[in-house]
């Protein structure tokens, strides 16, 4: 009759959805929540117990488009508006 058992032809409805914070499929569409991240909540949901899923999404896991510059610009003490040397 039916593809696979009986009780599988009724899943249809989603109850979670991708979430534009995290991108994972875990935002709940009647809660209006994501179990992964809390959003719409301003903090990111985060736990102790689930160390390693906050090594996944912590700083440096991303681009760091930011905080990639600073270990240079810290090098130099942050100076600003000068001009190189010619090198000979
Ligand atoms: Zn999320």
């Amino acid at each position: 009759m039916t593809k696979g058992t009986q009780a599988f032809g009724k899943k249809h409805n989603k109850s979670h959805v991708l979430c534009r914070r995290c991108g994972k499929s875990s935002y709940h569409v009647q809660k209006a929540t994501c179990a992964s991240c809390g959003y719409p909540s301003p903090k990111m949901r985060r736990y102790q117990w689930g160390k390693k899923a906050l090594r996944r999404r912590t700083e440096g896991t991303g681009r760091m488009r930011y905080l990639k510059t600073i270990p240079r610009k810290a090098k130099n003490g942050f100076r600003e508006g000068t001009v190189a040397k010619p090198t000979k």
